[in-house]
């Protein structure tokens, strides 16, 4: 990177250090996941007052320093979304989002699509506390996954490229398969697939819905890829 950097930035996370600095996690459009420190950023008078907190959507000027941290120098505010501070579910699943893009997407490789999703799916819990449902966890889960390139093959057998019989779903295999195929699959069940189908297909706000056994299997459906072809491990969505 020559110069300093102006970027639109998320805050995933913001940690204090030191005496009254803050680390931040961001999330840019063109620079992908960047760690950063914001000096005094605690002080009561602190010139970044109130805009690094998690969630923030922040137009940031980053400068190089001499560790690997880049140094905040500037900061404005783009998208607040305070009312996804109001109530307690939403704030969690701003911050399972959060969670989900650092562990997918952990480098520097730019992926301005993760970027809008994360900002779309801030600005939906925003607007509607009633988007705090797993539903909406799931589809957006998806969509990471899409924009990984580990979308799960839904459209025939992950295994024999069968179109038929379609009872099963492989982490393994990387999708749905049939029933000859099925040695190391879990059952998946018509609603679950067409859960995974819809979602994929349709915008955040308009997640499909389904039963808490449905939304099982696709949160084990989206948790097996995430492990078998990313190596990440996913914070559940459901309890146990
Ligand atoms: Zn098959």
């Amino acid at each position: 990177m020559a110069g300093p950097l102006k970027t639109e930035a998320i805050v995933l996370r913001s940690i204090r250090y030191g005496e009254a600095d803050r680390i931040l996690h961001l999330y840019t459009p063109t620079h992908g996941r960047l760690s950063a420190i914001a000096k005094g950023a605690r002080r009561a008078r602190s010139r970044f007052g109130a805009r690094l907190e998690p969630f923030f959507y922040v137009q940031a000027l980053l400068h190089e320093s001499r560790s690997d941290l880049l140094t905040v120098t500037g900061v404005d505010t783009i998208a607040a979304y305070p009312a996804l501070r109001d109530h307690a579910a939403t704030l969690d699943a701003a911050a399972r989002a959060c969670d989900a893009v650092t562990r997918l997407f952990e480098t520097s490789d730019p992926h301005p699509e993760v970027f809008r999703l994360l900002a779309n799916e801030l600005a939906l819990l925003h607007a509607d506390a009633a988007q705090a449902r797993t539903a909406n966890g799931l589809s957006f889960r998806l969509k990471l996954l899409l924009a990984a390139g580990i979308v799960p093959q839904l459209a025939a057998c992950a295994v024999c490229g069968e179109t038929e019989h379609l009872q099963g779903f492989s982490g393994a295999a990387g999708g749905v398969v049939c029933s000859l195929c099925e040695a190391a699959a879990f059952p998946l069940e018509e609603d679950a697939y067409r859960f995974l189908v819809g979602a994929l297909g349709a915008p955040l706000a308009q997640a499909p819905d389904g039963a808490e056994r449905t939304l099982r299997q696709v949160e084990r459906a989206i948790g097996e890829i995430a492990e078998h072809h990313a190596h990440v491990r996913l914070r559940p969505l459901l309890a146990a």
